[in-house]
């Protein structure tokens, strides 16, 4: 295999300093000293180390928030989104850097142009055009309106999946609407959101605006919606720990978002593309390793076509190439060594409910995988809807095939599991097309579209036990904004 990148050279960059978080605008360590690794998941060798934040960090962080806000929310909308695009305007010049630094932290190889800059212009064109309404009223004496404005001091929480799109996203929406923010990253992953936080000061966006604190989620993560200064929160990361950040909302009675995970269903009628459909199911499950939580990892498949899909899957997932992250492959290694055993240990309930193991169930072996967190693409045929591995989310590079004999049936398995992220449809037929679109129970649907690419600006959240609210469309800013209703009494008649 070609390599594309020296692995061994440092990545010499002024935006990131080792062992340091952003609060208030300084970057500093935790509060008790403590630090954590950050290892490189195709060889478990340390990258860097981060401070290993907690309550008393954050703590620090809401208060530098505090002092931020009032300036921050004053200042003229119009100035926050030219911050904002200044910001961008860094993010597509530092592209290179930014993605090299969340290759090397997931473990993902380059898998296209960065979307960083476009999903900040995207929120910072909404900034200035958040607005109220008008309201008729009694009297003419009385003028009616509603005024959009900022919760105040807000929390986020993401995971290591793809860190700098999840931090761009609650960071530039939060701060546009007129929030300041105290973010975590994922401890696996921070490397992208702690270079672009540097890049949002660098922009002008002023101290304290954006806060990041490091740590482990019981720690650093809990500290957050358990704040009583924090007013809003957006959670991004599994079903478990989104319960445990709601109870917390609940108990301080702050509203949140909830991203969680997916267990998307691609369903194939006979009159579709196999081709494309196979080609693009098999792309979907292995990018970023299956870690993505709109991949689309149950087939419900007509039986009539059931064998001829089964075998287009097989030729195309064969085909994906695994290695590390700096050499010209399709797939890196999982994560961590939590989440390999948890992918394998699907992988052996596949096998033990009586799945038909078609390609991979291993782990890949020779100079190049070492002490890295492999798996090899893996597809499952004739699996029942109720197995594990039907209805649970592995977050790997596991397939599995639900034959099913009509329409209703398809329906009933595709929406037959706890979660609605994404959901797919491949047919040729409109009809079909528009039944099914109705449907299915998923926050996104993609006719003939396996990831729900080709959208500027749909909103993307949830249903079910994927979570609730929407990012990323036209209310984005609008989101992290609350109603306030203003009636204003004035004389309308001349008083002699
Ligand atoms: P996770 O829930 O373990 O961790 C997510 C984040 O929460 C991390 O920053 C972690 O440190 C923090 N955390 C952990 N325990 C916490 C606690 N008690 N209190 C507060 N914070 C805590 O999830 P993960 O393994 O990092 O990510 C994978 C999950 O994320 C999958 O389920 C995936 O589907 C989901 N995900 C969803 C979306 C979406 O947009 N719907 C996007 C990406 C990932």
């Amino acid at each position: 295999m070609t390599a594309v990148i020296d692995p061994q050279a440092t990545l010499e960059t002024p935006l990131l300093a080792d062992n340091v978080q952003l609060i208030g605008g300084e970057w500093v360590p935790a509060a008790s000293g403590e630090t954590l690794e950050v290892i490189n998941p195709a060889n478990r060798e340390v990258l860097s180390r981060i401070p290993r934040g907690a309550a008393a960090d954050v703590d620090a962080a809401v208060q530098a928030a505090e002092r931020a806000l009032p300036g921050w929310r004053d200042t003229n909308a119009t100035a926050r989104a030219g911050l904002l695009f200044r910001w961008a305007a860094l993010v597509e010049e530092n592209a290179e850097v930014l993605d090299q630094l969340e290759s090397r932290d997931v473990g993902r190889p380059h898998w296209g142009p960065s979307p960083l800059a476009g999903m900040i212009r995207f929120i910072a064109g909404q900034t200035d055009k958040v607005q109220g309404l008008s309201l008729p009223t009694y009297s003419p004496d009385v003028l009616g309106f509603t005024l959009r404005e900022p919760y105040g001091v807000v929390g986020a929480i993401i995971p290591w999946n793809a860190p700098g799109p999840m931090f761009t996203n609650e960071v530039a929406a939060a701060i546009a609407a007129g929030n300041t923010i105290v973010i975590k990253p994922a401890e696996d992953a921070p490397l992208a959101p702690l270079a672009l936080a540097q890049l949002a000061m660098d922009a002008g966006i002023p101290a304290g605006v954006i806060n990041v604190v490091t740590g482990l989620g019981a720690e650093a993560g809990a500290a957050i919606p358990n704040h009583p200064g924090i007013r809003r929160v957006g959670f991004t990361g599994s079903p478990a720990t989104g319960s445990t950040v709601m109870e917390a909302c609940a108990r301080n009675l702050i509203p949140l978002h909830l991203e969680l995970g997916g267990k998307s269903p691609q369903v194939i009628f006979p009159d579709a593309d196999l081709a494309t459909a196979a080609q693009a199911i098999a792309t979907g499950i292995t990018l970023n390793t299956g870690q993505i939580c709109a991949a689309g990892s149950r087939v419900v498949v007509h039986r009539s076509i059931h064998q001829e899909v089964v075998e287009r899957l097989a030729t195309a997932m064969q085909q994906v190439t695994v290695g590390p992250w700096h050499q010209k492959v399709n797939m890196g290694p999982l994560i961590n060594g939590k989440q390999h055993g948890r992918v394998m240990g699907y992988i052996e309930a596949g096998r033990d409910g009586g799945a038909d193991l078609v390609l991979g169930g291993d782990t890949p072996s020779g100079e190049d995988f070492g002490e890295g967190y492999f798996v090899n693409p893996t597809l499952f045929d004739n699996v029942s809807p109720d197995m594990k591995i039907a209805q649970e989310e592995i977050f790997g590079p596991v397939l599995s095939v639900i034959p099913v004999d009509d329409e209703q049936e398809a329906i009933e398995v595709a929406n037959g599991v706890d979660y609605g992220l994404v959901a797919s449809v491949w047919t040729e037929d409109v009809g079909t097309a528009v039944r099914m679109s109705r449907a299915l129970q998923a926050g996104q649907v993609g006719v003939n579209n396996a990831l729900g690419a080709g959208v500027i600006g749909g909103p993307f959240g949830g249903y079910k036990s994927s979570g609730f609210g929407r990012t990323m469309g036209a209310d984005s800013v609008l989101n992290w904004t609350q109603t306030k209703t203003v009636s204003l009494r004035g004389a309308t008649r001349p008083v002699n």
